[in-house]
């Protein structure tokens, strides 16, 4: 399996660089359009190229081979004339008749040699009528090529002329010796004729094979023409059916690296549009060119939406802003690889900020001067909601305390128009490349813009929660938060195996303030016996706003006997606290019932009205005391 697939890989890659799928858009078309160019440069010279060689031969036929065999007809045709002077010389009546007869043979036979020069120099051919020497025929030739049959015939040719010559003559003086009565020896004349006859016969054959094989070089020449237009024709067919498969092939190739990933990108941008983002569709890159690097862009993107959207929607699930915190923070360390950074959560009612994840102790562990926690506007990033870099500013932050070896980037996040919160980022300097950097700080601060909205909404909805759950006036719980938290109360407190003290209290004679003073004046009584109570009681014990004037204060962790020693301090505080208001200072005292839970009964909401009967005690025993509820005072039918 592995191995096809890299053979696959292979041959895509071969494939790919046979048909500069890898290269550049620009560089690939011009190659292309050189590549069409070379077939067309090919085709070009092969048809140039025959239509020389075809103007070549049709030159040598028209100017060598034909006027050759124009002229080797001509010998022949002036070696028969020859040979019917002869005859002539052999009929003549008398001596003039002979003599003029054999002039005319003379100049024939001259004419031969003349033309046999031509033939192997070149020139021209003047042909005459030799009884009265009109001009017949006048042409070039062109010199036969040496070492050629042609020349080798010329040369036999003149030889046999030559001597035909001589035989001639020999006849000729024979025959007007004999006509003149000059003594002749007998047969002569016979002997004479028969030489010469033998002579003009090799001439004429000579004459016949010179006129033949000019004739074949003509036909010869004509053949190859026919020949090279036929190869011209199969090798022009191959050549274009070639160049035009390797076409479609280039033109298939590329026009599908181009197409199939720009229509995939189509379709997912669509997707998008629609809403649809769930379908893990990568374009499937086969080149290296832009569009290959285009696609591999578009899958990264597509693959950072996908994650965007995926976190989305898992922070969106969380149950709480901690939930989110901390899974933001994971995410920076773990897809990311961010060591060192903290998210810092904004509390802009009370100007304070902390550490929201991870969790550090207070002031430790942090990077900064530790007043911004209690002094938000000190961080430069809450105050101004923007980006503070160390990289691009050094030294930008003075409450910047960490190691001066990192750069910081402190990222603002924006909640509901105002700084909610801040991340901040710790870098080696010099640690990696600045590229990988702003890759990493760009992708966090995605991520970062991400959770914001989904912040924003689960901080307005505890702000909502905590609105129902307190009491507006004294910012204490209320009851119905009592009723909520009365499960997680008691598992928790069963879970730890301790007790809890129950403190009913209820201010005495509040009436009177209120018929007194007013109910503005019986407010402020109500808000500062609220912080009196916040203050006595440690941070881990709840105080609730009861009812009108009734507050429960719940210890955790008591001992028994505890909640009675709690409850008498914090009724001598109240005691003691003088209150303002608008016409002196007032004074008030409180009643106050004790029970503990579960050591007085097992049902909690039992142990609190256990509290409420004490207190009717306390205040039937002359107010401002702590009673602790004893299990006689319960009279069932009391209540
Ligand atoms: P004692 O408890 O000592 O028996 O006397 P008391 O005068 O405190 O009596 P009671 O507990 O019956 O009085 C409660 C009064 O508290 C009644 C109501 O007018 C007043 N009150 C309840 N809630 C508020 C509040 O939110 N603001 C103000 N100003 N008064 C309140
Ligand atoms: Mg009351
Ligand atoms: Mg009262």
């Amino acid at each position: 399996m592995a191995f096809t697939l890299r053979s696959r890989d292979l041959v895509t890659r071969i494939i790919n660089f046979l048909t500069f799928v890898d290269l550049p858009i620009r560089k690939k078309f011009v190659l292309f359009g050189i590549g069409v160019l070379f077939w067309f440069v090919i085709l070009f010279a092969m048809i140039v190229w025959t239509l020389v060689d075809i103007n070549t031969r049709m030159d040598d036929i028209a100017r060598s081979y034909v006027p050759q065999n124009r002229t080797a007809e001509k010998i022949g045709l002036k070696v028969n004339e020859v040979r019917a002077d002869a005859l002539e010389v052999l009929g003549a009546p008398n001596v003039r008749a002979a003599l003029a007869r054999t002039a005319i043979a003379m100049k024939r036979l001259d004419d031969i040699a003349s033309f046999l020069v031509v033939l192997e120099q070149g020139g021209q051919i003047s042909d005459f009528q030799r009884d009265d020497d009109a001009l017949l025929d006048s042409y070039l030739v062109r010199a036969a090529a040496r070492g050629s049959k042609v020349n080798e015939l010329i040369r036999s040719l003149r030889e046999a002329v030559k001597k035909t010559r001589e035989s001639f003559v020999l006849f000729a003086d024979s025959r007007t010796g004999a006509l003149s009565g000059r003594p002749v020896p007998p047969g002569q004349t016979g002997r004479t004729l028969g030489e010469l006859k033998a002579g003009l016969a090799r001439c004429s054959a000579l004459a016949v094979e010179l006129a033949a094989v000019t004739g074949q070089l003509s036909a010869g020449a004509a053949d190859r023409i026919k020949f090279s237009i036929r190869c011209t024709s199969w090798t022009s067919l191959i050549v274009m059916a070639i160049a035009f498969s390797l076409l479609v092939l280039f033109t298939f190739w590329i026009s599908r690296s181009i197409a199939v990933p720009v229509n995939s990108m189509i379709e997912q941008v669509r997707a998008l549009g629609e809403g649809g983002i769930g379908d893990r569709k990568r374009i499937e890159i086969d080149s290296k060119d832009e569009i290959g690097q285009l696609s591999n862009d578009f899958n990264l993107l597509m693959e950072e939406i996908r994650e965007m959207a995926a976190f989305k929607k898992v922070i969106e699930e969380d149950e709480s802003v901690e939930d989110v915190y901390s899974r933001l923070g994971r995410t920076f360390s773990e897809s990311l690889g961010f060591k060192n950074y903290l998210i810092y959560e904004v509390s802009n009612s009370q100007n304070k900020m902390a550490a929201a994840y991870p969790l550090v102790r207070e002031g430790d562990g942090i990077f900064c001067n530790p007043e911004i926690l209690d002094q938000c506007d000190l961080c430069r990033a809450k105050k101004t909601g923007h980006v503070i870099s160390s990289i691009d500013y050094p030294g930008i932050c003075k409450q910047f305390r960490g190691d001066i070896n990192k750069d910081h980037v402190c990222t603002p996040m924006i909640i509901g128009g105002s700084t909610g919160g801040v991340v901040q980022f710790l870098f080696e300097r010099d640690g990696e490349g600045m590229s990988n950097r702003s890759r990493r700080l760009f992708k966090a601060r995605q991520f970062i813009n991400e959770s914001v909205s989904v912040l924003e909404a689960k901080r307005l909805m505890n702000t909502l929660r905590e609105s129902a759950l307190k009491d507006s006036l004294t910012g204490l719980y209320n009851r119905r938060f009592l009723q909520e938290y009365t499960d997680t109360l008691v598992s928790g407190n069963a879970r730890r195996g301790k007790s809890l003290g129950l403190i009913m209290c209820d201010l005495d004679y509040f009436k009177q303030v209120n018929d007194v003073y007013g109910h503005a004046v019986g407010d402020t009584v109500l808000k500062e016996t609220s912080d009196i109570l916040k203050s006595a009681a440690r941070s881990s014990d709840l105080v609730i706003r009861f009812g009108g004037e009734e507050f429960l204060i719940i210890l955790l962790d008591v001992n028994e006997g505890d909640s009675l020693k709690v409850a008498e301090k914090i009724r001598q505080s109240v005691e003691q606290t003088k209150i303002r208001v608008p016409d002196g200072i007032l004074k008030k005292t409180i009643s106050m019932g004790v029970s503990e839970f579960p050591t007085d009964t097992s049902g909690f909401w039992q142990a609190i009205k256990y509290a409420d009967v004490a207190l009717y005690q306390a205040k039937e025993s002359g107010r401002n005391r702590c009673v602790r509820f004893k299990p006689e005072m319960w009279k069932e039918e009391q209540f």
